[in-house]
């Protein structure tokens, strides 16, 4: 148990074993790798991902019951994917007893509510059987997104094959390989606003977490949280899906992910503490005017 990192039962170094997993998953591969082996061993019969959207990098939830559509899915779309819209949809019009999430660490908040609040969800909330939950520092307003590639990316939206923030940068790829880096001080102004105020970094609530932090390029850093987190990994691993590997000396390794989520959260428990006393977080509940 970490104050900034939540309860967690392990933490490896992984990747998927997959070579047809890993060519355009955005990290080690492990949400995919997890829902498709999850799949085929019966754990879950579906799985609500962000699939691609209308427009490049704007997500779609999309609800994958095959694996070729879990592949569809692979990569990380820096916008707001509302993934918990379909959990109803999933059960009722596409049937499904065992569902698989993933979500940023929100999301899984909101996973785990409905759990406990099944308010118009009747039914449903039984029915979560692996909720995955990716790190997540910040997200950006569709708009926001395709306007910081616009401005500072010298491309289009449509020209880009990759983004990836890391490192301090937001760097987006094309065909040709790293086309632009924006640092993060840049991209701060287009991010979505109720970001400042978030306290989860590593998705503390999920199965499992994942994230590129604390893991060399082309490996994740999962932490298994729940007992369904830590049989579904250990049994993938089994498997063979997924290559796991102790966390002992691994660099940055986890410290750094604490450091993150300590930063992320001390600043927003900050700006949170602002708000209050701008009266802007506590608005009276009845209209100053009866
Ligand atoms: P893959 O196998 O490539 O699969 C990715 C899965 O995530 C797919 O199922 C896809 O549908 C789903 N997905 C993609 N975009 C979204 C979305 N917007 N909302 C919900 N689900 C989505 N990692 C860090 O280590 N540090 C960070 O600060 C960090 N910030 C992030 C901010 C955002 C907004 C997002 C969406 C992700 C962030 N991540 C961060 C997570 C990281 O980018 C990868 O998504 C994660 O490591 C999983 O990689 P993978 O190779 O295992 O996943
Ligand atoms: Fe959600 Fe927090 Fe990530 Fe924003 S920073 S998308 S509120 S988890």
């Amino acid at each position: 148990m970490s104050e900034y990192l939540g309860e967690y039962k392990a933490v490896y170094k992984a990747k998927s074993a997959c070579g047809d997993i890993l060519g355009k998953a955005q990290d080690g591969g492990i949400v995919t790798s997890m829902f498709a082996y999850a799949l085929e061993a019966g754990i879950i019969d579906g799985a609500i991902v962000a699939g691609p959207g209308a427009e490049p990098y704007k997500p779609e939830p999309m609800i994958a019951t095959t694996i070729e559509e879990l592949l569809a899915a692979r990569g990380t779309k820096y916008s707001i994917s509302p993934n918990m819209s379909l959990i109803k949809e999933a059960t009722r019009s596409y049937g499904l007893d065992k569902i698989g999430i993933v979500g940023t660490p929100c999301q899984i908040q909101a996973v785990r509510k409905a759990q406990l609040y099944p308010i118009g969800l009747r039914d449903v909330p039984d029915k979560i059987a692996l909720a995955i939950g990716i790190f997540c520092m910040e997200n950006f307003p569709y708009q926001g997104l395709y306007q910081m590639v616009e401005d500072h990316c010298a491309t289009k939206i449509d020209n880009v094959t990759k983004m990836d923030i890391g490192k301090g940068k937001f760097t987006v790829y094309t065909e040709r390989g790293a086309h632009a880096e924006i640092p993060l001080k840049v991209t701060h102004k287009y991010e979505q606003p109720a970001c400042h105020v978030c306290l989860d970094y590593v998705a503390n609530m999920a199965d499992i977490s994942t994230g590129s932090v604390g893991t060399p390029d082309g490996w994740s850093t999962v932490m298994v949280r729940s007992k369904a987190g830590e049989a579904a990994f250990q049994k993938a691993v089994d498997a063979g899906w997924i290559v796991a590997e102790s966390m002992d000396g691994v660099k940055p390794g986890l410290e750094l992910v604490e450091k993150l989520a300590k930063t992320k959260i001390d600043n927003n428990r900050a700006y949170l503490e602002h708000r209050k006393h701008e009266g802007t977080l506590l608005k009276p509940l009845r209209s100053p005017y009866i």
